[in-house]
């Protein structure tokens, strides 16, 4: 057994000893044989960046921070505003007029200290956007809008990182991963039409506070099965969630013959 900090000097290659307490906090996870002591040492090992501490953020920061990720960079230009709290969970009343990242840190850092947090106050864009994403191991698109969308797939795909897609308005809900090292992965511009730029946004339509909670709680499941190797990944397929009719179907989704963002790759 080593001492409670050592983790956090170390690297991705070498496999980190859990403490007696870590074993205690991820006992219940540990417990799964498809995570087991090797799944929660590379759950420690891991680096994820949250793009958008939102609906779908918040909840998926809550659920990785204390499933024991290593290491997370939360970006976000946005203050907590009163509206905001009906769904994004990790803020209080006394937190409106902080910079949401912050915030988040907070209530991430009270729920497992352990989590290495970095915060980025900026919308990403451009070279920020690829310097980030090229230095984390798994992304979760959690913004609201498709240019965003666009340039976070985009940037995923040239660096090779997998994308957990996470959206959610009125009582419907969607996830999408797209793996780019996997040759038969699609990516988001495959389906998505980035002419069309259809902006629909929550503060526009409405949403419901726990149809954001399922997609955010699912985005870190699939963000949890990449890094351990557990299961099937949703890779190649999108789920969609209609709450009103609590029903949820899998859509195939295969690559667009000619896509200008994955269909260069060899
Ligand atoms: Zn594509």
């Amino acid at each position: 057994m080593t001492d409670k900090t050592s983790h956090r000097h170390t690297t991705h290659s070498q496999a980190i000893d859990l403490n007696d307490e870590q074993l205690l906090h991820y006992n219940a996870q540990i417990m799964l044989p498809e995570i087991d002591i090797s799944g929660q040492q590379k759950l420690l090992a891991a680096h994820i960046l949250i793009i958008g501490v939102g609906g779908l953020g918040t909840v998926a920061a809550l659920y990785l921070a204390a499933a024991g990720i290593g290491q997370m960079t939360l970006a976000d230009p946005d203050r907590v505003e009163l509206t905001n709290l009906q769904r994004q969970i990790s803020y209080n009343y006394a937190m409106q007029g902080e910079a949401k990242v912050k915030a988040c840190q907070k209530t991430l850092n009270a729920l497992n200290p352990e989590v290495s947090l970095a915060t980025i106050e900026r919308s990403l864009q451009g070279e920020r956007l690829e310097q980030a994403i090229a230095q984390a191991d798994i992304i979760l698109d959690c913004t609201d809008n498709l240019n965003s969308r666009f340039a976070i797939n985009k940037a995923c795909f040239k660096y090779r990182k997998p994308l957990v897609c996470g959206a959610a308005i009125r009582w419907e809900g969607q996830l999408s991963v797209f793996v780019p090292a996997q040759k038969d992965s699609p990516c988001y511009q495959c389906f998505h039409n980035p002419d069309s730029r259809l902006n629909q946004t929550c503060s526009a339509n409405g949403v419901l506070g726990p149809v954001v909670g399922v997609i955010g709680s699912m985005q870190a499941i699939e963000a949890i099965k990449l890094i351990t190797g557990a299961g099937e990944p949703l890779t190649g397929q999108t789920l969609l969630f209609d709450a009103l009719s609590m029903q949820w179907q899998t859509m195939q989704v295969t690559p667009r013959t000619g896509c200008e963002i994955c269909g260069q790759r060899v």
